[in-house]
């Protein structure tokens, strides 16, 4: 099947999703482009505080009226697994609606976000019937319990990388917990999200327990996260998006936060290695979606005797790419999201160049339609050098070497990121022992990035985030246990 397909056959005036409901844009807001050819498409509408109220009432009024989370629990089973069922057979559509607007090539969303997302949905739905409440050991004279119960109505808010993966990894737990949600994609990328609630109603997931409010951060994002009747708080996007959101839930009242923020990750790569696997998985690291991934494995750590034939090999991997419009099947390389982040990018290059890095390939936006940048491997950055401290999100490895183990985990250490490392050695013992020592909420051995182990979770330490997206962790973050004792 070509998957190829015209941008501009598209319907994309954006909506909201309130209570089952299309509700019509209000107001100007951002305008939208295509990061494949710059193009102006639309305005994203800016949800209000009545609107964000409306959401949370229909939320609410969802989960009293249709015991989503009172039911018995196999019916949320049976229900998402529907609803991972169409998102599968709609795939065509649903990567349509995300790679027009997004940094997604269409081929691979088809064959990874979205095979990967309704998975995932299976997943989490399968907890809903296996996890619950615990008798626990008390004195004979009475009897003790936990009671494992949804929040509420979760409002959650997402990133424009992975739109649609991000929208599945919050609603996939919270949803299969019981819960209800009121979420906020980025003004930038809505579509896929919208159609993916519409896609939950069909499948019969109630109306109203998926409600998708488009909108700005400060205005949107932070009415539903300070809205009373948020009880938990789940997140993906920068770090400086989440501390504000720290911010207004301080002010409004104290609630649970899962916050998935950004990083600046090292790939360590040692003498052992086996250094053709090395070179194809640092390169993918870094070029996965443009750089533009919170894993995104930035920083190249190489020993001393191996960093000149490490980086020849990765710059041939870097010389092989496909770029393209998202919308052409045979896309491989992603454009960057915005102009605004293409000129970002461009300036933190700049000024790495002038504190005296060598440009070792790359180096500048590509010459073709869009917003493209080649990709950039710099050499010669010290201590000071902005590539080393900033989260660039652009297709720019940092190359450092080392000598001794300790001098590669001292470089490793970000003073404020961890949220990934990768490891290539063939010392196993090696291995385990920094995968110990790493700061980081995931380290990869032999390879970068995720596989489908959805069992694993996900999330940073340092100011890289707080709490798991994934695995049983992130099921348990959308419950919350309450503690029951009877005297007999
Ligand atoms: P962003 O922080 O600018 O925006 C993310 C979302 O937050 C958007 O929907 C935005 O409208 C909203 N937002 C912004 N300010 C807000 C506020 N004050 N209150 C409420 N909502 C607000 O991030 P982005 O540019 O869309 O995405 C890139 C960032 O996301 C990178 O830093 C990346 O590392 C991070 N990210 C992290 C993970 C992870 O798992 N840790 C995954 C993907 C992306």
């Amino acid at each position: 099947m070509d998957l190829s397909f015209d941008p501009d056959a598209l319907d994309l005036s954006p909506y909201h999703h309130v209570g089952g409901r299309r509700i019509a844009a209000t107001g100007p807001g951002p305008t939208m482009r295509r990061p494949s050819d710059g193009r102006a498409f639309a305005e994203c509408p800016v949800g209000d505080a009545a609107l964000v109220d409306r959401a949370v009432e229909a939320a609410a009024a969802a989960l009293r009226t249709s015991g989503w989370g009172a039911a018995h629990p196999r019916e949320r089973v049976r229900a998402m697994q529907r609803w991972a069922d169409l998102m599968e057979r709609e795939a065509a559509r649903l990567a349509r609606l995300e790679a027009v607007c997004s940094t997604r090539p269409v081929a691979q969303l088809v064959a990874g976000d979205i095979a990967v997302t309704a998975e995932q949905i299976r997943f989490f739905a399968e907890f809903a019937d296996k996890e619950g409440s615990d008798v626990v050991p008390t004195a004979g004279t009475a009897f003790g319990m936990t009671l494992s119960e949804p929040y509420g109505v979760v409002g959650a808010i997402t990133p424009w990388n992975f739109p649609l993966s991000m929208a599945g990894w919050k609603l996939g737990p919270a949803l299969a917990a019981g819960n209800a949600v009121v979420l906020k994609p980025s003004e930038m990328t809505p579509f896929s999200t919208l159609f993916m609630a519409e896609l939950a109603e069909r499948a019969g997931i109630p109306a109203g327990l998926i409600n998708v409010v488009l909108g700005d951060g400060p205005g949107t994002g932070a009415a539903i996260t300070g809205h009373p009747g948020i009880a938990k708080v789940s997140f993906t996007g920068s770090t400086a998006a989440g501390t504000a959101i720290m911010e207004t839930v301080a002010r409004t009242g104290i609630k649970p936060m899962t916050l998935e923020l950004g990083g600046k990750s090292p790939q360590l790569v040692f003498a052992d290695a086996d250094l053709e696997l090395a070179a194809g998985a640092v390169a993918r690291g870094i070029l996965s979606n443009a750089g533009q991934a919170c894993v995104a494995g930035s920083r190249l750590i190489v020993a001393e005797a191996v960093a000149e034939p490490l980086a020849e090999a990765i710059a041939r991997h870097m010389a092989d790419i496909r770029p393209g419009p998202t919308w052409d099947a045979a896309t491989g390389y992603s454009p960057i999201v915005s102009r605004r982040q293409l000129d970002r990018i461009d300036a933190i290059v700049r000024a790495s160049l002038a504190a005296g890095a060598q440009c070792r390939t790359g180096g500048g936006a590509m010459e073709r339609e869009g917003y493209f940048y080649a990709p950039t491997i710099l050499t010669g950055v010290d201590e000071g050098s902005p590539a080393l401290r900033e989260e660039i999100f652009g297709p720019v490895l940092t190359v450092q070497t080392f000598r001794e183990e300790e001098e590669a985990l001292a470089l490793a250490d970000h003073p404020t990121y961890g949220l990934a490392a990768g490891l290539f050695t063939r010392d196993v013992s090696r291995a385990l022992r920094l995968s110990r020592s790493l700061q980081a909420g995931t380290v990869w051995v032999n390879r970068y990035n995720r596989s489908r182990d959805h069992i694993l979770p996900t999330g940073g330490y340092k100011s890289s985030g707080i709490g798991k997206d994934l695995g049983r962790e992130a099921y348990l973050a959308n419950r919350r246990s309450k503690s029951v004792l009877i005297d007999l």
